[in-house]
């Protein structure tokens, strides 16, 4: 594992700053660049924080990404912007349009409705106010998926561990090398967990771009994070994971927590539960079908204009 370096966030943002402003972003450009790669960071999302930054340089010199963008609004109407990002750096032109939306929003009289669980009950007590439902509701962790598995009421949801509801041991087995296991076997490592992934592919990171595998690829090789690929879990016991490859071989992985990252379910109760209650009912992305942050931006811009 390499050798980690402990800095101050405020150090860190500084370096990013310096190094983004002698690649020529403006200095309110570097500063928003270094906020978001820093949060990132504290978060625990290295992949999206300051390891980035070497790419994001090289990107810039050879022209893929233009320092000096000049972010442009092309066109607004009624709920709609189009923005001109010319090719600057995602998190200045992404931050710029999410102003605009906000400030839409505000012009618009979008309300937003906070710390609110939206069910039949909040539903009734808002019948007839509105004209048309989309549902967003995210998916979850398919536990029932694990039915048939010995020791399941020992796993736990991959969901529950990255949002701090249950805390995961020193040695982690994860069940699942997609996105989520991925991402939350990679942070674990990073504080200190012994981690492995098991996964019923040949391959990890079956769900995840293209563009992006071979980052997974690497830091699972640079972490020592083991992978079993063709296999699955057989059952849980108080040592850890029993499982199984394609040839049928057993391995008991020693473990304190295992932790199951798929498969993923959508969301989908609140359909039934609002299908009576308004007129005209959509849902958006992985509500309709866990997939990823792309395909959720683009039905809800695609819904927005038709509605
Ligand atoms: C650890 C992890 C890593 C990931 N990495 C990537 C990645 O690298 N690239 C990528 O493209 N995707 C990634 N994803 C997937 C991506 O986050 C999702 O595909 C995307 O967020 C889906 O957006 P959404 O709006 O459909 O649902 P969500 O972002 O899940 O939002 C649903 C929202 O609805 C709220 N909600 C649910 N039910 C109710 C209710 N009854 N009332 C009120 N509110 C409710 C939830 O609290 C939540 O805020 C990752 C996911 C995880 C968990």
């Amino acid at each position: 594992m390499p050798k980690t370096i402990f800095v101050r966030h405020g150090r860190l943002h500084y370096f990013i700053r310096e190094v983004l402003k002698r690649l020529r972003l403006p200095a309110p450009h570097a500063s928003r660049v270094g906020d978001a790669l820093v949060a990132a960071d504290l978060a625990g999302v290295e992949g999206e924080g300051s390891s980035r930054l070497p790419l994001f340089a090289s990107r810039i010199g050879s022209g893929l990404i233009n320092p000096a963008a000049d972010i442009r609004m092309l066109y607004q109407e009624q709920g709609t912007a189009v923005v001109d990002g010319d090719n600057g750096m995602g998190h200045v032109v992404g931050a710029r349009s999410m102003e605009i939306a906000i400030e839409m929003a505000k012009k618009l009289g979008v309300e937003m409705k906070f710390n609110t669980e939206a069910n039949a009950k909040f539903m009734r007590s808002v019948l007839h106010q509105y004209d048309v439902c989309i549902v967003a509701s995210g998916a979850r962790i398919d536990m029932d998926a694990y039915a048939g598995i010995e020791g399941r009421e020992r796993l736990l949801d991959a969901l529950d561990v990255a949002h701090g509801r249950k805390q995961a041991g020193k040695r982690v087995v994860i069940i699942g090398g997609g996105k989520i296991g991925l991402v939350l076997g990679e942070s674990l490592r990073k504080a200190g967990a012994e981690v492995v992934i098991v996964e019923r592919d040949k391959r990890i990171g079956g769900d995840v771009m293209p563009t992006f595998k071979w980052r997974h690829t690497t830091w699972v090789e640079e972490l020592g994070i083991a992978v079993h690929t063709s296999s699955r879990l057989k059952r849980v016991t108080a040592e850890g994971a029993l499982i199984v490859d394609a040839k049928g071989k057993e391995t008991l992985l020693l473990a304190d927590s295992v932790i199951a990252a798929g498969p993923r379910k959508a969301n989908q109760e609140l359909f039934a539960e609002f299908e009576w209650m308004v007129d005209e009912l959509h849902g958006c992305g992985d509500a309709l079908m866990p997939r990823g942050i792309d395909a959720a931006i683009h039905e809800g811009y695609r819904l927005g204009v038709r509605i």
